[in-house]
């Protein structure tokens, strides 16, 4: 055996079999480049589900992150630490919000979200105790802790895993009509992505973000916008409900706000939603700790050149014009996306996502297949026009275009 089969069937033998990944082992990465333990390399189409929209090992984060390892890392929301405020104070302001509850990872962002919405129903709305409800997608990716899979409607993330949490109507994504039924005066709150990625990359239909805030904004109900993997540039702009000019009263943030180095979520919302909570209601031992934050300061700071929004928009054009010509081919049957954000349904006659995406890493490209046949392509944001242009021309080789 060779050193990836070693390490592969030592992982298989040890860890919990929860992921199927593709038989790669990643040794070292830099931008969107990653090399594996026998030297070969591979470009970076998955850009860790949008965690790295900055590349691997970004150099203004790395060095941001080891200024703080310098400092102080971690203090425990039991004490004050001299980046916290600065930390909250600009990432409401890159959301044209008031205030911020910091935790780690993205489902820990979106539960905390769950736990705002009913709290804000029963203090601010007059939701009678114990009845409400939060009205979320078919399709839906939030997460997978016990609560957020209660209202997922794919049944690997459900089977076996009840009694699941009561509260959420499922709806159809992009069905106005199907949302507008579903509310009644104990509906707290909307949960959607602007655009769904674990599902495929679901664009939803030209002006349904618009007519959900509408929607919301008559019935007195907060929209909760999961921005995870859809936000901070990976659409072109800041934030994808930005293309339809939405501003939801919440942003549940998380993947690339950590810039790949560390887990990095927040809610942010007024201070009449996340000013609900009281000391000891809710919490986390990392959350919103002073590594975390020098490194999504950074983030921010990036972000507020505009300078990875503008190439994830002038790339992503690119990238669309090039896959929407492969539609003709026969080869592919569906592309959707926004930016440097792309998912490709290919034919049955070329094989599953799985089959597509093992032929990519084998020409050095790292795609990864999500619900049977769609690869999604979704490249850190600093990749140059070459590299994308060399990944294409791996996948229309892989085609046979
Ligand atoms: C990845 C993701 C999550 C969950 O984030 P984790 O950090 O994996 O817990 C939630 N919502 C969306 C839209 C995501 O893409």
């Amino acid at each position: 055996m060779n050193a990836t089969e070693t390490l592969i069937a030592a992982a298989d033998a040890r860890s919990a079999h929860n992921y199927h990944p593709l038989p790669v082992v990643v040794a070292t990465a830099d931008g969107a480049w990653v090399t594996d333990v026998e030297g070969r390399r591979y470009l970076d189409l998955l850009a860790g589900y949008s965690a790295l929209n900055f590349g691997h090992r970004n150099p203004r984060l790395v060095d941001a992150a080891k200024a703080q390892l310098e400092r102080v890392t971690l203090t425990s929301r039991a004490f004050h630490h001299d980046l916290f405020a600065r930390f909250c104070e600009e990432l409401a302001q890159l959301c044209g919000m008031e205030m911020v509850l910091p935790m780690n990872t993205g489902v820990e962002a979106v539960e905390t979200a769950v736990k705002t919405a009913r709290k804000w129903g029963y203090r601010v709305k007059g939701v009678p105790g114990e009845m409400a409800k939060i009205v979320v997608a078919g399709g839906n990716f939030h997460g997978r802790t016990t609560t957020v899979i209660s209202f997922s409607t794919d049944p690997e993330a459900r089977a076996d895993f009840g009694p699941y949490t009561p509260g959420f109507q499922i709806v159809p994504y992009g069905d106005l009509t199907a949302m507008e039924s579903a509310m009644t005066e104990n509906t707290v709150a909307v949960l959607i992505e602007p655009i769904q990625g674990e599902a495929g990359v679901i664009v939803p239909p030209e002006g349904y973000l618009r007519a959900v805030r509408e929607l919301t904004r008559e019935r007195n109900v907060l929209f909760m916008a999961d921005e995870i993997q859809s936000g901070l540039g990976r659409t072109g702009r800041t934030f994808a409900c930005e293309d339809e000019g939405v501003e939801p009263d919440v942003y549940v943030l998380g993947k690339a706000l950590g810039g790949g180095i560390l887990p990095v979520s927040a809610v942010v919302a007024s201070a009449d939603v996340l000013g609900v909570f009281q000391p000891g209601e809710h919490g986390s031992t990392f959350g919103g700790n002073p590594l975390a934050c020098a490194v999504a300061l950074e983030v921010m700071a990036m972000l507020r050149s505009g300078e990875y929004q503008e190439r994830s928009a002038r790339l992503g054009e690119h990238l669309h014009r090039e896959l929407q010509a492969l539609l003709g081919t026969g080869k592919v049957t569906a592309v959707r996306g926004r930016g440097l954000w792309a998912g490709v349904d290919v034919s049955p006659a070329v094989g599953t996502g799985r089959q597509v995406s093992e032929r990519l890493m084998d020409r050095g490209v790292l795609a990864k297949d999500t619900h049977g046949r769609t690869i999604r392509i979704a490249p850190p944001l600093m990749i140059s026009e070459e590299d994308l242009d060399w990944g294409l021309d791996q996948l229309r080789a892989v085609l046979g275009v």
